[in-house]
């Protein structure tokens, strides 16, 4: 621009466009003194109202440097000069920000006249690029330095937005991955597809999409397990969308499941194989157990018979008589053996029908004197008057319970007494065999329900250590339960409570 006055109507004009300017302008002679300014270099520059006029430019900002005085030199000389952000440290030590644009102006005779100065203190701009910058740092930083990959694409699939742990994995550069595609990186078709397909899901329907598990294939060809979510992003006047992508690594996380699932199948494997075994070990003692007792019964059936025939004299009888009382000892641990085993298999049924409990007190307790009494022990049975006559039970394994119970009081007392109390309490039908023999140590009160566990070593006493985990097992059948009570050296309480009457459906009163 060339700018020179010919005369006063051109210098008004100039005077009026300069005044509306939205910058400071000012014009110096060769000398940089003032020949104009317009209000604004006075207002901005803090100057004050009076005329700058005649004075020159280092007389009124003398803080002007040596650069910007050589800056001035050399568009005296004919150069224009622009900087779109300069410092301008103030005497007081403040700065101001300036854009500013100098140039020469020219007299008729094309020589500078001197030089006009267009200037923007740009403080709060400066200010605001600085906070945006500082903004945008932050949030580079806080993308780049999670170790999940974020990303944003366009629609076309075009990288808006590339992480450095995105990068890393391509092996390239955020910047350098802006405007690229997957394919530019991944050399595997159906992971890119597959990307394609859901980044298309997502921007066409504007939903977010949750993706559980996907491969990621590196640039060198490795491939890690992610979890991601890719979520519209869609711009403020709802025209275009883009979509933002997180995806976490779950490898360790996947692997660690997969060791698991190997572990859940190989466990079930195994607890199959012994259920198949334990199955089969029960099925071979049930059937064992009934090979056995065939042959025995006809055994103690012959025995019996010798020793009715008169035929024997009293050696042989005697020796008869040891015979069956083993044959017998025998067939009862039979008989446990293969109710447990029926009991473990679930194979064994109650048989319910009317049974007459008095009868069955006093049978028992009929059967069972003969023992108590050569051991010299007082017996006793009591039978609750309240009790009805008849109920619905299984009379066999009734009579198991209470004759398991009594066989171990006898067993177990060497003196004072032996009782069996039958009653009833509400509903529920209670058996109470109680002995004052050696009792039961408190550590062995419940284990003494377990399949062969015994308190005293096996050779001091005669039986196997099933009686007690039959009346469990049979009890739990009936769904009642068992109650011990018990002081060493004193006393043994067994309570058995059972419903009072059965269903006879099979299936149990659970009244
Ligand atoms: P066992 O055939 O050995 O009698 P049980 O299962 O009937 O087997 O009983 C298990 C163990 O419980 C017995 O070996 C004994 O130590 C203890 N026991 C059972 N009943 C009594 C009782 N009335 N008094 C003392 N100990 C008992």
């Amino acid at each position: 621009m060339q700018t020179t006055f010919t005369d006063a109507e051109s210098k008004r004009q100039f005077e009026q466009v300069a005044q509306q300017l939205p910058m400071a302008v000012a014009i110096l002679d060769r000398d940089l003194r003032y020949i104009f300014t317009n209000e604004r270099w006075l207002l901005d520059f803090h100057l004050g109202q009076e005329s700058l006029i005649g004075k020159n430019h280092y007389d009124v900002f003398p803080e002007i440097s040596e650069d910007w005085k050589a800056i001035h030199q050399a568009c005296l000389a004919g150069e224009s000069h622009t900087d779109e952000e300069v410092a301008f440290q103030r005497l007081d030590g403040s700065i101001d920000w300036l854009r500013r644009d100098i140039r020469p102006w020219y007299r008729d005779d094309e020589a500078v006249g001197g030089l006009i100065m267009y200037i923007s203190i740009i403080n709060e701009q400066k200010k605001a690029r600085d906070e945006l910058q500082a903004e945008r740092w932050f949030l580079r930083q806080v993308i780049d330095l999670n170790t999940s990959f974020i990303f944003a694409k366009d629609i076309d699939g075009r990288y808006t937005l590339v992480n450095k742990a995105l990068a890393d994995w391509y092996g390239s550069k955020p910047e350098e991955m802006v405007g690229k595609y997957d394919e530019n990186y991944n050399s595997q078709r159906h992971e890119t597809e597959h990307f394609r397909r859901d980044d298309l899901e997502v921007v066409r329907e504007r939903k977010t999409k949750f993706i559980p598990e996907e491969p990621v294939s590196s640039a060198e060809g490795t491939t890690r397990w992610y979890q991601t979510i890719k979520v519209p992003l869609i711009s403020g006047d709802g025209d275009s969308v883009q979509l933002l992508g997180i995806a976490t690594d779950i490898t360790e996380r996947k692997h660690a499941e997969e060791q698991l699932q190997k572990l859940v199948i190989q466990e079930q494997e195994a607890r199959q194989v012994a259920e198949t075994a334990s199955k089969m070990k029960d099925l071979f003692l049930a059937n064992m157990s009934h090979e056995l007792r065939t042959p025995l019964n006809a055994i103690i059936g012959f025995l019996r018979e010798m020793m009715y025939s008169q035929q024997l004299d009293l050696d042989n009888t005697h020796m008869a008589e040891r015979c069956l009382a083993n044959s017998k000892r025998l067939n009862l641990m039979v008989s446990s053996v293969l109710d447990l085993s029926r009991l473990a298999v679930g194979s064994l049924e109650l048989v319910i029908m009317p049974v007459d409990l008095n009868e069955l007190g006093h049978y028992i307790h009929e059967d069972l004197s003969i023992q108590a009494k050569e051991k010299g022990l007082q017996f006793e049975l009591e039978i609750d008057p309240k009790l009805p006559k008849m109920i619905q039970h299984d009379e066999e394994r009734l009579t198991q319970i209470v004759s398991n119970l009594l066989v171990n009081a006898i067993k177990y007392t060497s003196e004072g007494q032996v009782k069996l109390a039958l009653k009833q309490v509400g509903d529920k039908l209670i058996i109470e065999v109680s002995d004052t023999g050696i009792g039961i140590p408190s550590e062995m009160q419940s284990a003494i329900f377990e399949d062969f566990t015994q308190v005293q070593k096996q050779s001091q006493n005669q039986g196997v250590g099933l009686g007690l985990s039959i009346v469990k097992n049979l009890t739990d059948l009936m769904n009642g339960r068992v109650i011990l009570k018990s002081e060493p050296h004193d006393y043994t309480i067994f309570t058995v409570e059972l419903p009072l009457n059965l269903q006879d459906d099979g299936e149990i009163n659970h009244g």
